[in-house]
């Protein structure tokens, strides 16, 4: 199944507004085996609508509109395709009744301008809105001399059979169409849908083309298997896709790709899916019933921020030290201060002493220290920007591994928190 999106609005195009609704709804559909094959943004003048509208029903089996369904008046693309189409039109109360009862509970007079979004097509589905005025349309153009007539897809024989026009807002747009356009599409398209089997692996601590290196070798004998690769700031998604007709089939050949990717890239497989570091380093502590504390000077708090952001940290991260100063590591932890003096803030020992002390005053199972110059001031020959040592404490001792990571500063506290996350993750795998 051919699916065509348009997503409609000025803001999109001038910036205003990120698009998200071409990666939202690209995801959910491939996941019913449905291919978004096109993307078009258009603004909110009739004509742009109108040339998408008219190339995109010649050529898709579904064609999805987003935007321009309220009653401002910028949006037209209601009355835009009733009028292309001809389409006759009647008021739908129920739609009605929900804009009524919206505006009640508020306590607002309702403009009578609102109340056009219960017009509606005749031969339409209504997708009624649980959070917003504005109701989806899905129209059936089973008829495809409909189209030829009204001159779409002259040249060619057009070949839309449904057209789905979806609110804007991605709090509307969302539960509108997970709850009532992906079931009307499985059931329109029933039998015509190939299986789809699609698997991402995160990956941490390589590159994207060791990472393409390890695994494309072994995966070559795998029969229609597509391999991508998304690198992002320090890690890497590994994805596999499989597409069949028979689910048995299609499901050996994944499991097969799977077990040869978890062979060569191992550990280095963080998670399955769609998943955080932190969050699965925060899994692993309440697995093993273990607690972390840290203690940062250059990455400020941002490893115990993104530890903190995960939902039930709490049982394993017991306190973080920000320790940015020199003072502030001799009065906070108790790092000696001979060793400043000898070696620089920036350096093995310290790193040594942070995760130690930390590791000491807190009675933590593990602490994480870092402390590193993130630039873009403050490098020298011998301590270039961007140089930074990670430390792990545990009661089995401590491990200092030095790493350079030349970045913006924001880069530089991820990549640098991700290192740390890491080395904390396979210590306690190894337990
Ligand atoms: P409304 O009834 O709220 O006016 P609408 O169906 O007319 O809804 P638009 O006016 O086109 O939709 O868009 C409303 C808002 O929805 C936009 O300001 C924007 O915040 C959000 N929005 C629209 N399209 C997208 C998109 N493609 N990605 C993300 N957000 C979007
Ligand atoms: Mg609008």
């Amino acid at each position: 199944m051919r699916v065509e999106l348009i997503t409609i609005g000025t803001e999109l195009l001038m910036g205003f507004v990120l698009n998200t609704h071409a990666a939202y709804l690209g995801k959910k559909l491939t996941g019913i085996g449905a291919s978004l094959v096109r993307q078009v943004c258009v603004n909110d003048t009739g004509d742009e609508i109108r040339t998408a509208l008219e190339s995109a029903l010649a050529e898709a089996d579904v064609v999805i509109t987003t935007g321009g369904l309220g009653p401002t008046s910028d949006d037209i693309t209601r009355d835009l395709v009733i009028q292309m189409l001809q389409l006759k039109t009647h008021k739908d109360l129920k739609a009605l009744e929900n804009i009524e009862a919206r505006f009640r509970r508020r306590s607002l007079e309702l403009p009578e301008i609102v109340k056009s979004q219960a017009i509606v097509p005749d031969a339409a589905r209504v997708l009624y809105n649980e959070h917003g005025t504005a109701p989806g349309l899905a129209i059936p153009l089973s008829s495809v001399a409909v189209l030829v007539d009204r001159g779409i897809g002259s040249s060619k024989t057009p070949r839309c059979k449904w057209l789905i026009m979806l609110p804007g807002p991605p709090r509307e747009l969302k539960p509108m169409f997970e709850e009532q356009v992906l079931p009307l599409l499985e059931k329109e398209f029933q039998g015509n849908l190939p299986v789809i089997d699609c698997r991402v692996f995160k990956v941490v601590g390589m590159g994207e083309s060791s990472v393409a290196d390890r695994i494309e070798p072994v995966l070559k004998g795998i029969e229609g298997l597509e391999i991508g690769y998304c690198a992002r700031i320090g890690e890497v998604d590994v994805r596999l896709v499989l597409i069949g007709k028979e689910q048995s089939l299609v499901q050996a050949k994944a499991d097969d790709a799977e077990e040869k990717v978890r062979r060569v890239l191992d550990q280095f497989i963080y998670a399955k899916g769609d998943f955080s570091l932190e969050e699965v380093v925060v899994n692993l502590l309440c697995e093993k019933q273990k607690c972390v504390v840290t203690a940062e000077s250059c990455t400020g708090g941002y490893l115990a921020n993104r530890i903190t952001m995960i939902s039930g940290s709490s049982k394993v991260f017991k306190e973080g030290w920000v320790t940015y100063s020199n003072e502030a590591k001799v009065k906070m932890l108790g790092v000696p201060g001979h060793l400043i003096i000898e070696h620089g803030a920036v350096s093995e020992p310290v790193a040594k002493s942070m995760a130690e002390t930390a590791l000491e005053k807190s009675g933590a199972d593990y602490a994480l220290a870092i402390t590193g110059i993130a630039g873009p001031t403050g490098g020298t020959e011998e301590k270039p920007v961007g140089t930074v040592f990670i430390g792990l404490a545990s009661r089995k001792g401590t491990t200092v591994e030095k790493f350079r990571y030349p970045m913006d500063r924001e880069t530089f506290k991820f990549v640098t928190s991700q290192t740390a996350l890491n080395l904390l993750r396979k210590d306690l795998l190894s337990l």
